[in-house]
């Protein structure tokens, strides 16, 4: 008993002189307080912890007090930047401090009692918290990067150093962690990564030097612009790269603007290790130090050879024709103007050639537009050999072609090079298997002679050009003023057309074709003519090209039909003798219009028999639309009509190529007939031609023929028609009929 007596006793007096020994310290935080209450004090109601932990603590003051001083510095040290979370053995938080509050966004209050898995932001897995745990265990300390997530939901990276608290028995009695919040720098440090990044993957190509233009750093890109690995070049200055192709000058300016305004953006030539030399479009800016001096150069360079290639290439596009790179009409005009310019200073003359092609929208539309692009070129080709270098020659677009000459001494010259050119381009041209052959109208003004002014000498070249056309095609023309004169009365024509289908103001006039070896009249060409009101009766020559541009053709062309037919029948029921009607078709009512609806409902309407109907077509139409036009033809052959090749002899076309439309006959064109007796060579081409067609079964007509020798040479050559003055001129219907009437009765 008074054992137990003297252990309590001794109890009591150790406490009591513990808690005086607490009494007589100064006063310390209520953190520390609570401590020692949580930790210690509760500690004395267990008698036996008592022996194990308080009693040896307590038994060397001198140690106690050296502990309290290090908790006293410890607790002033608790307000820091940093956040401190103390946790008892179990993990449950008993105390953080201001700066815990602060990263956390929980006050004390809300995390006291609580673990710290409160703050856990989920993208850390168990291996993760099981490693750290392990750690602490076995080493008493973690040290790492952790992401938690603040009391308003985002996640916050953090640097944390948990330490665990041992007793002197080695009993970990709390966890303390420290720790930082680390957004910052992790940013720092990620943007520090992505710039490396965008270095190295950028595009451009980085230099960045060191004050003295010593090249510290290149990326990838660099090497692969230059050639050079950075090995070869870190160390170098970024002249190593220098083309040769900029002047000292430029340099010394580009310098000016970075050291002056700390930065400069330009074009620059590099040459690659190959040898090579490229365009560069970059930049150049100085990085200062603290003290304001350049420290290092970055220059940002990209390759712009692509560019630059398309630039010129634009450059070009704005001068030129995409198809045949031939100037286009604005650099045309400005040689033009310098053309003019050296007129003036040598004087000799400029010429403007205005060149169209004859046929070019058929074969366009009938062998597609390949096809059309190739001959286009061709001609360009073409007109490139006929003319001089220092002349221009332009494509205005479609198929008309624009040639300027300078320093032309008089028109013997001009002349000459129209007819090469003329020579040149009528020559067959092949493309993709096909032999094309076409013409040009030429319309030619000259400087200073027709005009001063370029618009004016350019309009007069126009109509120059349409007078080309107009006289035949495949020929030149100087302007003169009566085309003026022309160009106006066309207008006139133009809208006048409408008016007179309308009207009825068209006639038809009947010239007949006889049979040369019985003298019979056995047919009768309808030839148009136009009573017009003011002018009187117009030969077709005045309108019918005018009616093909504006396309009135193809109902003109269904009138002359319709007439032609009814006349025809009209003669018959008179009694007059049996003939065939022949009746010229455009080009354009194949294209534009339904000739055979036209044919057939002209025929049905009438009462006609087709065999009394004859279709003139010309060489032209069945050379451009080949299958287009062969079907058509085959077609109206089918019907029972007749046909006939026109102007034979003005195309390009061989007989052969015309027997495959299944032609009935050739007219063979009026200057031939008119020249055999003057020209040998046209003799002997008459001749040919009627051997030839008679070979393959076809009738010959001759057309034009005005007297008595044409017409013996004629018979002499076995030619089976003949029309011509000498017989008797175009005539209106009710003269014809008198003529007829006449004729039939005695053989011409
Ligand atoms: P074409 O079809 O070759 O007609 C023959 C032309 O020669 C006619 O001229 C005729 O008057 C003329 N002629 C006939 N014999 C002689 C002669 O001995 N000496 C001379 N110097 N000339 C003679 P026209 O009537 O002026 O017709 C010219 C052209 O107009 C025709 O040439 C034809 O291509 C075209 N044409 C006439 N009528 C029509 C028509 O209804 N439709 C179409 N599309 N064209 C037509
Ligand atoms: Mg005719
Ligand atoms: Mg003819």
């Amino acid at each position: 008993m008074r054992l137990i007596l003297v252990l309590v006793g001794s109890i009591f007096v150790g406490e009591l002189l513990i808690m005086l020994i607490f009494a007589a310290l100064p006063p310390i935080s209520p953190w520390l307080e609570s401590f020692i209450d949580a930790g210690l004090i509760s500690l004395f109601s267990t008698p036996i912890l008592y022996f194990f932990v308080f009693r040896p603590m307590t038994r060397n003051i001198a140690e106690l007090r050296q502990t309290k001083d290090q908790l006293r510095v410890t607790a002033t040290a608790f307000e820091t930047n940093e956040a401190i979370m103390i946790t008892d053995a179990d993990a449950n938080i008993i105390r953080v401090n201001r700066a815990f509050e602060r990263i956390t966004g929980y006050s004390e209050n809300e995390v006291i009692g609580q673990t710290p898995r409160i703050l856990k932001s989920g993208r850390h897995d168990e291996d993760f918290y099981s490693g750290l745990w392990q750690a602490l265990l076995s080493t008493g300390a973690w040290t790492g990067e952790l992401w938690d997530r603040h009391k308003k939901g985002h996640l916050y990276p953090k640097k944390a150093t948990i330490t665990a608290v041992k007793n002197t028995s080695g009993k970990t009695i709390q966890y303390v962690a420290i720790f930082n919040d680390i957004s910052e720098s992790k940013l720092a440090e990620e943007q520090l990564v992505l710039s490396a990044k965008v270095f190295e993957s950028s595009r451009e190509s980085f230099i960045i030097t060191d004050a003295n233009e010593r090249i510290l750093k290149v990326n990838r890109a660099f090497t692969a612009l230059t050639g050079y690995s950075p090995a070869e070049v870190i160390g170098q200055t970024p002249r190593i790269l220098s083309s040769g192709r900029h002047d000292a000058d430029f340099f010394k300016r580009m310098w000016h603007s970075v050291r002056t305004f700390g930065y400069w953006q330009g074009e620059i030539w590099d040459r690659r290790k190959s040898g090579e030399a490229f365009p560069q479009w970059g930049s150049i800016a100085v990085v200062r130090d603290a003290a304001g001096q350049p420290s290092n150069y970055i220059g940002v360079f990209s390759d712009i050879t692509e560019r630059k290639a398309a630039e010129e290439r634009i450059e070009f596009l704005a001068y030129h024709d995409v198809l045949t790179g031939l100037p286009n009409r604005r650099l045309a005009l400005d040689h033009l103007e310098l053309a003019l310019a050296y007129a003036d200073r040598s004087g000799t003359k400029a010429v403007v050639l205005f060149l169209d092609l004859d046929n070019f929208k058929s074969i366009n539309d009938s062998f597609g537009h390949a096809v059309g692009d190739a001959l286009l070129n061709t001609v360009a080709k073409r007109l490139r050999e006929c003319t001089r270098d220092t002349d221009t020659i332009c494509r205005q677009g479609g198929d008309e072609f624009l040639i300027v000459l300078s320093n032309v001494a008089d028109a013997d010259a001009i002349t000459s090079i129209a007819v090469k050119i003329l020579e040149s381009v009528e020559k067959p041209i092949h493309v993709e298997g096909n032999e094309l052959s076409t013409s040009l109208s030429i319309g030619i003004s000259v400087y200073p002679d027709d005009s001063r002014d370029i618009d004016t000498l350019l309009n007069l070249a126009d109509t120059a050009m349409y007078s080309a056309k107009e006289s035949g095609r495949n020929v030149y023309r100087f302007y003169t003023e009566q085309m003026n004169a022309d160009a106006h009365d066309h207008q006139h024509i133009r809208v006048g057309l409408r008016r007179a289908l309308e009207q009825g103001e068209f006639v038809l006039h009947y010239q007949p074709q006889v049979d040369l070896s019985s003298g019979a009249v056995i047919g009768a060409e309808a030839l148009i003519r136009w009573n017009h009101p003011e002018q009187g009766l117009l030969p077709p020559g005045r309108f019918i090209a005018v009616a093909e541009d504006s396309g009135l053709i193809v109902q003109m062309g269904d009138w002359v039909l319709r007439e032609a037919c009814r006349q025809a029948v009209e003669w018959r029921e008179a009694g007059l003798p049996e003939l065939v009607v022949a009746v010229n078709v455009s080009a354009m009512q194949f294209k534009r219009g339904d000739l055979e609806q036209s044919v057939l409902s002209a025929l049905k309407e009438s009462g006609l028999a087709p065999k009394f109907l004859e279709l003139e077509l010309t060489e032209s139409l069945l050379i451009q639309d080949t299958e287009k036009v062969l079907e058509a033809v085959r077609r109206l052959k089918a019907f029972g009509l007749q046909l006939s090749i026109d102007d034979f002899g003005t195309g390009y076309s061989s007989l052969s190529y015309l027997k495959r439309f299944n032609v009935d006959t050739l007219k063979i064109d009026r200057s031939f007939v008119c020249d055999m007796a003057a020209d040998p060579n046209d003799a002997v081409l008459v001749r040919t031609i009627i051997q030839m067609a008679r070979s393959l079964s076809l009738k010959t007509i001759a057309e034009g023929i005005e007297d008595e020798l044409q017409l013996s040479f004629l018979r002499l050559q076995y030619c089976d028609v003949g029309q011509g003055y000498y017989f008797a001129r175009p005539m209106p219907a009710d003269e014809f009929a008198r003529y007829l009437a006449h004729a039939g009765r005695a053989s011409v």
